[in-house]
């Protein structure tokens, strides 16, 4: 375990200053339209990638800079210290933190070489294709099947609650190859490219007006075998190392936003609220800002400490409780203001956005299962000691 910021940490630290100040786009995130959205994105994931900035943790020859992933924390810590765009809620979250490093954990040099640079130079926005109606939690129970015929899989099937699919190049797709197989086994994992014939995506609107999320149909939709990841048949254990980054890693930038915006907000309600010294809502404040020390220093030790994967789930599970609840404090700070949607935007979109923080990525309950069962050692579900 390492304790504290070496020298080349501290340098790293002013450089990534230095340049998010600099550079960050002056300009917020538009957040009305997909389209609008997806530009901004682009323009700020290439603005990086050309600094030199595409991803700190990557491999160099892919774009990266092939640094520690505590560098990489320092990169979320600096640039929420600079306000620049949120790492969490844009079109190249799933891309970034949970396509990339599973391809660069599981797939072959051909894939990698393709796929990663177009990541980093924002050239390809990637969706996942794991939740099927009728198979969210209980994953091992997906349906969408693939037919292999010669050096082709024919897929036929629905995946939804799929994110950023209808502006998707690619999806990571769950499907069920070996025909009559159960649960965990017959599955595969094959990165599917969203402009193939028989694809059709279809929005699902959101509670706070946005369209993110889609239900995806598949019609007899071709894909080569070379696209598998994996090999065929290993699809379950692709999926297990894919929501390891996404319960793990891919949490860290949203601890770190979600300190900035309860900053944030302490802020707002010390200059708006006179009373708030000694007041319930000071101390409810006051233990979301605790709350939010102690999540960044989990994220700290599970780095330093190179944790196993299951612990990420401590993680995950801290912070979508935490995200809800300071959304919900944000609405008793700004009252009857908060339906000034001119004045106000942020918080009262996030409140509804956040009802998603204790669903998506497993929900809460399937967060405890697996802290009970993997990390904790209990008894498995069902099962008696
Ligand atoms: C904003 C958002 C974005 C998403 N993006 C994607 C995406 O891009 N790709 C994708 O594939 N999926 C995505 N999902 C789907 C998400 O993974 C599922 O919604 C989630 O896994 C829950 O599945 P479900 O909705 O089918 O609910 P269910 O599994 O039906 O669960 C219903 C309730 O039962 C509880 N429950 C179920 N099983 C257990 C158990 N064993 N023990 C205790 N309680 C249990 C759950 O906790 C929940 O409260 C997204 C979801 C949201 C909200």
């Amino acid at each position: 375990m390492r304790i504290g910021e070496t020298v080349e940490d501290v340098v790293f630290r002013a450089e990534a200053r230095a340049w998010l100040e600099a550079s960050i786009p002056r300009e917020r995130r538009p957040h009305r339209t997909g389209d609008a959205q997806r530009a901004y994105d682009v323009a700020w994931r290439r603005r990086q990638f050309d600094a030199g900035w595409g991803h700190i943790a990557w491999p160099e020859r892919y774009g990266g800079r092939g640094l520690p992933l505590s560098r990489q924390l320092i990169w979320y810590e600096e640039s929420a210290r600079a306000g620049a765009p949120d790492h969490t809620g844009n079109s190249f979250f799933v891309a970034l933190q949970h396509a990339g490093p599973t391809l660069i954990a599981r797939a072959t040099e051909d894939q990698q070489t393709f796929h990663l640079p177009r990541i980093l130079r924002g050239d390809a926005i990637w969706c996942q294709g794991f939740s099927e109606p009728g198979a969210g939690s209980d994953l091992a129970g997906i349906r969408t099947r693939g037919v292999v015929e010669g050096d082709e899989i024919v897929v036929t099937g629905q995946k939804i609650w799929t994110s950023y699919a209808l502006y998707a190049s690619y999806q990571e797709l769950l499907i069920r190859t070996e025909p009559g197989s159960r649960r965990h086994r017959g599955l595969t994992f094959v990165i599917c490219d969203m402009s193939l014939p028989g694809i059709d995506v279809r929005p699902i609107r959101n509670i706070a007006g946005g369209t993110d999320f889609c239900e995806v149909f598949y019609d007899e939709v071709r894909m080569p075998v070379s696209s598998v990841v994996g090999g065929l048949g290993n699809g379950w254990d692709v999926a297990m190392s894919l929501l390891s980054f996404e319960r793990g890693a891919a949490s860290f930038p949203v601890a770190i936003e979600t300190a900035r915006r309860i900053d944030e907000l302490i802020d707002y309600a010390r200059a708006a609220l006179p009373a708030l010294d000694g007041s319930a809502l000071g101390e409810r404040l006051a233990q979301a800002r605790a709350d939010a020390a102690a999540l960044q220093a989990m994220v700290h030790l599970l780095i330093a400490r190179d944790s196993a994967p299951a612990e990420g789930s401590y993680i995950r599970l801290c912070l979508a409780e935490l995200g809800r609840r300071a959304s919900a404090l944000a609405m008793d700070v700004l009252g009857p203001e908060a339906l000034d949607r001119e004045a106000f935007d942020e918080w009262p979109r996030r409140y509804l956005e956040d009802f998603k923080l204790t669903i998506a990525a497993g929900t809460s309950q399937i967060q405890r299962n697996i802290i009970g069962e993997r990390v904790l050692g209990l008894p498995r579900q069902g099962k008696a000691a």
